[in-house]
C-alpha cells in the first residue's frame, strides 16, 4: 500500500480506489471488541479465555461494536510487543463518508461537504504515504464508526469520488480546522512548513461560527496546577503573520521558561482555550480569564469560513480555491 500510494504522489493517479488502515486506540493488553475478550501475553492472542497461538487474530462481523462504535465486516487484532493494536481497514470513500459525517452535521449545504470529500480524502492520501496506519481520533482524522454515515456525506463523496486536490500535479496538505476568526494562519506559522498554497487567506465568512469569539476562564489555582508553577504574571509577546500569538511569557515560582502558544494552548486543553488568535488575557485576584477568535490551528480550509461562503452561493471548487491558492482538484481514480 505504501509503494502504491508513494506512486500516486509522484505520479498523480492511483489505478483504484486505495484501502485505508485505521487504528482504532492506543495499543493495550487487553480490549473487548464487538463483545470478545482479546488478551495479549508472550505466546501470542488469548481470545475470549483461549490461548490461539496466533499474533493476528480477526473478529469478523457485519456490524461490529466497539467502543460504542460501529464497523462494518473485520476488526484485526495484531500482538505487538506483548501489546494489542486495533486495526480496521475499509475503502477510502467509505473511510470519507465516515469522516466527512463525523465532521460536519447532514443540515449543511452540500458544497461544503463536497469540499470536506475532496479535503479529507486529499489529506488522508498525504498520511497514508508518510505512515501504515491512520489515527481514528484528531491526531488524523476523526472516525465516529459507520453507524454516523449520513445521507447528505454518502452524496458528497459519491459526487467526488476520486478527486484530489493537488498543487504541481501531488496531493496537497489539506489541513482543515473549525474557525480561522477572520483570517487563516499559514503552515509555515504553526507547522513549521512552508507550502506556497497555506499562506493564510483573509476570511470574513465564518463569523457565524460558535466560536468565532470564545472566552475561557479558570481559577487560579488550577492554572498553576496545568502549568506546575505558581504564576504571578503573564505576558504575551509576538505575533504570526495572520495575527496569532507566538509565545507567552510568566513570572511565576519556580521560574518557567517562555513557551510557545501553541503549547500553552496544548496544555490548557484545545476545547477550552480554542486558538493562539488571543485577543485578552488577565490574571485576577482568582481567576485567569482569556479571549479570542476562532477554533482549530486556523491552517488551510476553515469550516464555518466554507458554510459562509456556500451560504453565498459558492461551489466546493470555488471553496477551496479560496482557502490553498493555486491548487487544482484532479480525479486520482
Ligand atoms: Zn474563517
Amino acid at each position: 500500500m505504501k509503494l502504491f500510494v508513494f506512486l500516486s504522489v509522484i505520479s498523480g493517479f492511483l489505478l483504484a480506489e486505495p484501502e485505508v488502515k485505521m487504528s482504532l486506540a492506543a495499543p493495550d493488553t487487553r480490549f473487548v471488541v464487538d463483545g470478545n475478550t482479546v488478551e495479549a501475553n508472550s505466546a501470542g492472542i488469548i481470545l475470549n479465555g483461549k490461548q490461539t497461538g496466533l499474533f493476528v487474530v480477526q473478529i469478523k462481523g457485519d456490524w461490529l461494536d466497539f467502543d460504542s462504535k460501529k464497523f462494518r465486516n473485520a476488526i484485526d487484532v495484531k500482538q505487538d510487543a506483548g501489546k494489542l493494536k486495533l486495526i480496521h481497514a475499509l475503502p477510502m470513500e467509505s473511510y470519507i463518508t465516515g469522516v466527512i459525517s463525523s465532521e460536519l452535521p447532514s443540515s449543511w449545504p452540500l458544497e461544503v461537504l463536497k469540499a470536506q470529500a475532496i479535503a479529507a480524502r486529499t489529506y488522508a492520501i498525504w498520511q497514508m504515504y508518510k505512515k501504515e496506519h491512520l489515527e481514528s481520533t484528531v491526531m488524523d482524522q476523526v472516525y465516529h464508526g459507520a453507524q454516523r454515515e449520513h445521507k447528505l456525506a454518502k452524496q458528497a463523496v459519491l459526487e467526488t469520488a476520486g478527486q484530489v486536490l493537488t498543487y504541481e500535479s501531488k496531493p496537497a496538505h489539506a489541513y482543515f480546522h473549525a474557525a480561522c476568526g477572520g483570517h487563516t494562519a499559514s503552515s509555515d506559522e504553526v507547522f513549521g512548513s512552508n507550502e506556497p498554497y497555506l499562506q493564510g487567506v483573509a476570511c470574513s465568512y465564518c463569523r457565524g461560527a460558535p466560536t468565532y469569539k470564545w472566552s475561557y476562564e479558570l481559577a487560579r489555582s488550577e492554572l498553576d496546577k496545568k502549568l506546575g508553577a505558581k504564576i504571578k504574571n503573564l505576558e504575551s509577546f509576538g505575533e504570526t503573520d495572520s495575527g496569532r500569538v507566538k509565545n507567552f511569557r510568566f513570572k511565576s515560582q519556580p521560574q518557567l521558561g517562555d513557551m510557545k502558544a501553541t503549547d500553552f494552548r496544548k496544555i490548557l486543553g484545545y476545547n477550552n482555550f480554542r486558538s493562539t488568535l488571543v485577543t485578552q488575557h488577565s490574571l485576577g485576584a482568582h481567576q485567569a480569564e482569556f479571549a479570542g477568535r476562532g477554533h482549530g490551528h486556523g491552517v488551510g480550509m476553515c469550516q464555518w469560513g466554507a458554510l459562509g461562503m456556500a451560504k453565498l452561493g459558492k461551489t466546493a471548487e470555488q471553496i477551496l480555491s479560496h482557502y490553498y491558492p493555486g491548487t487544482e482538484i484532479r480525479k486520482f481514480y
